[in-house]
């Protein structure tokens, strides 16, 4: 029988090629200068941008990295001062969207967030801060981008390597979404067809990077892991991505990659209902073993040993794990958390 709670999350979405064309428009509606945001490799990305902006545009910033360690959050935040801006345009990923969001964390300037990669960040009102090596996350709907620019023109240059792992981040979210303590029926449809937009277009993706159609699918994908993200609770998954990412320093995209289908497998008999849709998505019987299957065809990294994961700190990684209680469909045992952890380290296929 049905009960949920469901709460929508304000936000505008501009999808289409060639949707950058509305940047101007899109940042008159919110203020009067944007200050541009960018990773180093990303600058001239945020230049072009900066371009179309003319008068509105307060200049580039292009300092954002991975996890938003304090000082570059602090950073941002007096440039957006000394310049003026009244606002933020986020050209990027995760790390540069992060940057956007510590920014209006602390002054409430609202955010455009031109997303390049398939990481979710820009549909959640979710934010990370790295202090001291430790990384907070928090929820706040002031840093709920207002507006988000999706041009699949600008993830052409996404290399295979980064955009096979960044889908599967992605999927990732969606998995977790099926079987989310508070789940709901909009956000399951949203997460089972990002499932099925990912699982289609990531082989085309990363065999033909310059295939536009591939990239609007996945894209389209992404906006849906994203809403999917930012709207229910995350489970175990998130949790051993988050230690693995924090404690050890592993990539983000690649442990989400390696991690998801055992994850998958370690509640597959608590979240029937879940996997099946999962496996639905993906045109298989089994959900873990698919998962494991697409990251293997699109050339993506299957074993924690092979993202600088040392087995040695596998204990320390499920005690980390364990020790805080958190949903998850099946209860978190913390021997079951290690063998997952194992799996996952080998690199093993899930036993359908
Ligand atoms: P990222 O933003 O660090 O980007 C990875 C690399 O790809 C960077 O060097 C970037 O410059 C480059 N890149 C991005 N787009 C490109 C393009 N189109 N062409 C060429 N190069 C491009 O990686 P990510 O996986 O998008 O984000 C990871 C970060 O985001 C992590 O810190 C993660 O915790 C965070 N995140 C947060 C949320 C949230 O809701 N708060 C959601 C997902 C991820």
């Amino acid at each position: 029988m049905l009960d949920f709670v469901y709460e929508a999350l304000p936000s505008r979405v501009v999808f289409g090629v060639g949707s950058l064309d509305t940047l101007a428009d899109e940042v008159e509606r919110l203020g009067n200068r944007a200050l541009v945001l960018a990773t180093p490799p990303q600058r001239e990305q945020a230049e072009d941008v900066a371009a179309r902006l003319g008068d509105r545009s307060a200049g580039v910033y292009d300092q954002a990295v991975m996890h938003v360690p304090i000082e570059t959050a602090q950073a941002a935040r007096d440039e957006a001062q000394i310049v003026g801006a009244d606002c933020c345009v986020a050209v990027g990923g995760g790390s540069t969207i992060g940057l956007g969001k510590a920014i209006a964390l602390e002054f409430g300037l609202p955010i455009v967030a031109v997303p390049t990669t398939y990481a979710g960040s820009e549909m959640t009102p979710i934010w990370d801060l790295t202090q001291d090596g430790v990384k907070r996350t928090g929820r706040d709907p002031k840093v709920l981008p207002k507006t988000v620019v999706y041009d699949p023109t600008l993830t052409l240059t996404l290399p295979p390597q980064i955009s096979g792992p960044s889908g599967m981040n992605a999927i990732a979210h969606c998995v977790e979404a099926l079987y989310s303590e508070t789940a709901n029926p909009i956000v399951s449809l949203m997460a089972e067809e990002g499932v099925r937009a990912l699982g289609a277009s990531l082989p085309d993706v990363v065999a033909r990077p310059d295939d536009l159609d591939a990239r609007s699918d996945a894209l389209y994908g992404a906006w849906l892991s994203g809403a999917a993200l930012g709207a229910v609770g995350m489970a175990i998954h998130h949790k051993l991505c988050h230690t693995l990412g924090g404690s050890f320093n592993l990539p983000h995209a690649e442990v989400h990659t390696v991690v998801i289908p055992h994850a998958a497998a370690y509640n597959s008999a608590a979240a029937p209902a879940a996997m099946a849709r999962v496996a639905r998505a993906l045109g298989a019987d089994d959900a873990p073993a698919a998962l494991y299957d697409l990251a293997e065809r699109i050339g993506a990294p299957l074993a924690l040993k092979d993202i600088g994961m040392a087995e040695a700190e596998l204990d320390r990684a499920a005690e980390l794990a364990t020790t805080n209680p958190y949903y998850n469909p099946r209860p978190i045992e913390r021997d079951a958390v290690r063998a997952l952890l194992d799996d996952a380290f080998h690199g093993r296929r899930p036993a359908a």
